[in-house]
């Protein structure tokens, strides 16, 4: 990733993107599966970004973790086992680890974003070094196909729907999971930018309605993201609500925010109705 002026920008449209200025490049690998950057920004702190698109930033990144884990977390009754599919910085077993989950498998496809997170976000990383935490390094897809173990919790924490992660968001895959998933689980996807990227949201809710009955899409608010609106899909084989009734908040997640993130705006209401 070159830098302009010291500027690292992710370009949304060919006419718009969010640019950042960086106090100095710390890293750029390309792996066999995607590019990695790392940039020391002014305003984010660090950032990671893959393929050119921001995945973390040290200041905002509790947003998109707690809301990734905390909503499915409070919309289970059980929730003694999870599944992470991505999440190789650590942020989501993070969480899980704070709500008290005892066993967390996370499959990451790429080591180097492990690698690179235990060195520069460890206060992430230092997860995958917790006793309830089994991390693999393979590819998603495959492991729920091939896993017998079933999970409360599947969250999939992955890149946007092209590359490695684009088989995560299609019926296939949504069938495997299912068949992996208890019954009250609940399997979370984030479902990118309804704003900027209107088709990983339809292709989430679709393949998650070909599979499941319940499916529901809630919104949360972060700076870093395309248009800082930013979309998730979650499905069960049961009712959705929430079960859990004592809510802890986090640092962006509380109460409110657990019942108002399925409010939707009406643009984002069309998208869904328009599968
Ligand atoms: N918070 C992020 C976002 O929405 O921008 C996601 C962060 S996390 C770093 C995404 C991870 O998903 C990447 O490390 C990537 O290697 C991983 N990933 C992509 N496809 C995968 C697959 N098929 N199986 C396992 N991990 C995958």
């Amino acid at each position: 990733m070159r830098l302009i002026e010291n500027w690292f920008s992710e370009r949304y449209s060919d006419n718009l993107q969010l640019s950042f200025r960086v106090q100095d490049q710390l890293l750029s690998v390309k792996t066999d599966y995607q590019r990695i950057d790392l940039f020391n920004t002014y305003d984010f702190g660090k950032l990671l970004s893959i393929d050119g698109t921001v995945q973390l930033t040290e200041k905002d990144e509790y947003i998109y973790h707690e809301m990734i884990t905390m909503v499915p977390y409070y919309c289970t009754a059980k929730s003694d086992s999870a599944l992470i599919i991505g999440g190789g910085d650590g942020g989501a077993a993070k969480r899980l680890i704070d709500l008290g989950i005892k066993r967390i498998v996370n499959v990451e496809i790429d080591q180097n974003v492990v690698e690179i997170s235990r060195k520069y976000f460890p206060e992430l990383a230092d997860s995958f070094n917790n006793k309830n935490v089994e991390l693999i390094i393979g590819d998603g897809i495959k492991y729920v196909k091939d896993t017998d173990e079933s999970f409360d919790l599947i969250i999939i924490d992955s890149t946007d729907p092209v590359g490695p992660a684009e088989g995560l968001f299609n019926k296939s895959f949504y069938e495997n999971a299912r068949a992996r998933l208890s019954d009250d689980g609940i399997i979370v996807t984030q479902s990118g930018s309804p704003y900027y990227q209107p088709e990983a949201l339809k292709m989430a809710t679709k393949g998650m309605l070909d599979v499941f009955s319940n499916v529901r899409t809630y919104i949360a608010f972060i700076p870093t993201y395309p248009s800082g609106l930013w979309s998730f899909t979650m499905a069960s084989k049961s009712e959705i609500m929430q079960r859990k009734e004592k809510v802890i908040p986090g640092r962006y997640f509380n109460e409110d925010v657990l019942k108002g993130s399925f409010y939707l705006p009406e643009f984002v209401k069309n998208i869904i109705k328009s599968i």
